[in-house]
C-alpha cells in the first residue's frame, strides 16, 4: 500500500487527531518527557498489567493456599483463561494455547515432542539470521538424541544480511528434512515471512513446521486457522506488553491432542487426575497436556491484564496503525536522514515488514547512545542497526516526527562524536 505524507509538526499532529488508537497511550504509563521507541525489546507497563498483578498479590495475601480454589480455581487455571484472551491474536482456538515458560523452554518443549527422527528423515531446518536462543535449543535436543549438530542442522543463508528468502528455504525442504522453525519476523531486519506459503510447502513435504512469534505477537495478526502450523511459541513481554520475564506461550495444533508431550510435569496431567498423585501420566487432551510445572501467577497476572487492552481494540486496528506509523517513519528517515548516511534495512512492502524498523548507519552504536541523551530510547543490534519500534498502542506520530528531528540534530551536529566507541553492554 502507498501511503501520502507531509513534511512538517503540523502534519504529524493532524495524523494524532485522526488516530483511533491515541488515547489508548494513557493506559500505559510513560516517562515525562521521554520517547519510548523500544517495545520490541520490553513493552511498556500499563494500568491493566499493575491492577491484575496487584489483584493476584491480594489473592495470594487473603487466600494463602486456598488462591488455588478461590474464584472457582482461577488461578489454578490460569493458563486456559489467558489463553481465551491470547487465541484471537493469532486465531486459534483457546484449548490450542498454554501460558508457560519462555521462548527457551518451549522451543525445548516443541522440539522434544515434534523432532522424531528417523533414518530417512532427520534434517531441523533453521535459518542464520534467527534469535541465538533458538538455535542453541535446536543444538542441544540435537546431542541429547544422540546426533552430531553438523548432520542435522540445515541452516538457511541469507542472501543480503538482512532477509531471508522464502524460495531458498523450500530448494532446501528435500526428502530428508524432518522439522523447520523460523522466526515469522526476523529480529533485526523486521522481515515477515510468508507463514501460509512455507506452512504449506513444508506439508506438502510432511515436515513438521513451527513459528516463534516473538517479533509478531501483538504486533501482527495472525491466522492459524489458515496457516495451520504444527506448533508456535512467543514471549509476553515484547509487543504483548506483559513485563520483564513474563510467562511465555505455545500453540499446539489441535490435530496433535493426544500426542505424547516431549517433555511431561504434572500441570500436564488430566485435571481430574492430578492430585491423585499416580506416578502414570495422565495427559489432558489438549494443548493443557504440554504443561509442565506450576503456573508462575505473579509472571502471569501482567499478561492477563496487558490482554484486556489488545481484546477491547483488535488486531486489526493495531496492525492498521502499526503499518502507517512505521511507514510515516520511513518516510520522514527518506526524507530527512538519507543524506547523513541513513539507510533502511527493512522489506519496504507492507505484507513483508513487522512492527519496527530497521535504521542502519555506520555510526549507529554512537548513535544510539546519543539517542538516549537526548531522551529517546531506542534499541541497538550489532553491528549497525538501531531499531525503532513505534508501538501502536503507545507512541504518537509526533513521538515519531520528533525522534526523527533528534536523530538529524545528533548526526547535523556529530554529536556521536563525543561518545566512545568502545561498547558497553546495551540491552
Ligand atoms: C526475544 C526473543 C527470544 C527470547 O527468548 P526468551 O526465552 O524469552 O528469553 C527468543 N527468540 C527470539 C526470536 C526472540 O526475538
Amino acid at each position: 500500500m502507498s501511503y501520502e505524507f507531509m513534511a512538517g509538526l503540523d502534519f504529524a499532529q493532524e495524523l494524532d487527531r485522526l488516530d483511533e488508537l491515541h488515547d489508548i497511550r494513557d493506559y500505559f504509563y510513560h516517562n515525562e518527557g521521554e520517547i519510548y521507541m523500544d517495545g520490541n525489546s520490553l513493552g511498556l507497563s500499563s494500568k491493566d498489567a499493575e491492577a491484575a498483578l496487584l489483584d493476584a498479590f491480594k489473592v495470594w495475601k487473603r487466600e494463602a493456599i486456598k488462591i488455588w480454589g478461590t474464584e472457582n480455581g482461577r488461578y489454578f487455571n490460569y493458563s486456559k483463561s489467558i489463553a481465551e484472551k491470547l487465541a484471537p491474536l493469532i486465531k486459534a482456538d483457546a484449548n490450542e494455547v498454554i501460558v508457560m515458560g519462555s521462548i527457551t523452554t518451549n522451543i525445548h518443549q516443541a522440539i522434544a515432542t515434534f523432532y522424531s527422527p528417523t533414518d530417512t528423515m532427520y534434517k531441523i531446518i533453521v535459518d542464520e539470521l534467527n534469535f541465538p536462543t533458538d538455535i542453541y535449543a535446536i543444538k542441544s535436543i540435537i546431542e541429547l538424541k544422540g546426533y552430531k549438530v553438523d548432520d542435522v542442522l540445515v541452516t538457511i543463508k541469507s542472501r543480503d544480511g538482512r532477509t531471508i528468502s522464502e524460495e531458498d528455504v523450500i530448494s532446501e525442504m528435500r526428502e530428508d528434512v524432518a522439522l523447520i522453525l523460523l522466526p515469522s519476523v526476523l529480529y533485526r531486519s523486521s522481515q515477515l515471512l510468508d507463514m501460509e506459503r512455507l506452512t504449506k510447502e513444508a506439508h506438502n513435504r510432511g515436515i513438521i513446521i513451527g513459528w516463534d512469534l516473538a517479533h509478531s505477537i501483538g504486533a501482527v495478526p495472525h491466522d492459524f486457522k489458515k496457516i495451520d502450523p504444527d506448533f508456535a511459541v512467543w514471549c509476553s513481554y515484547k509487543y504483548l506488553n506483559a513485563g520483564p520475564g513474563a510467562t511465555a506461550g505455545m500453540y499446539i495444533n489441535r490435530k496433535y491432542f493426544g500426542k505424547s508431550a516431549g517433555l511431561k510435569g504434572w500441570f500436564g496431567n488430566k485435571d481430574e487426575s492430578q492430585f491423585a498423585m499416580s506416578h502414570e501420566f495422565d495427559q489432558d487432551r489438549d494443548a493443557n497436556g504440554w504443561l509442565l510445572g506450576t503456573h508462575n501467577i505473579l509472571a502471569m497476572a501482567p499478561l492477563d491484564g496487558a490482554l484486556n487492552i489488545f481484546n477491547e481494540v483488535g488486531m486489526k486496528s493495531v496492525r492498521n496503525k502499526s503499518l502507517h506509523i512505521t511507514a510515516y517513519l520511513m518516510y520522514l528517515v527518506d526524507s530527512k536522514l538519507s543524506k547523513y548516511g541513513f539507510t533502511i534495512g527493512n522489506p519496504r512492502e507492507d505484507h513483508r515488514r513487522g512492527g519496527h524498523v530497521c535504521l542502519e548507519h555506520d555510526e549507529a552504536y554512537r548513535i544510539s547512545i546519543a539517542l538516549r541523551d537526548n531522551n529517546v530510547i531506542p534499541d541497538y543490534r550489532e553491528p549497525n542497526v538501531i531499531r525503532l519500534a513505534p508501538v501502536a498502542l503507545y507512541v504518537s506520530y509526533e513521538d515519531v516526527y520528533s525522534v526523527v528531528e533528534i536523530l538529524e540534530k545528533i548526526v547535523k551536529n556529530k554529536e556521536y562524536e563525543k561518545y566512545s566507541l568502545n561498547r558497553v553492554t546495551v540491552l
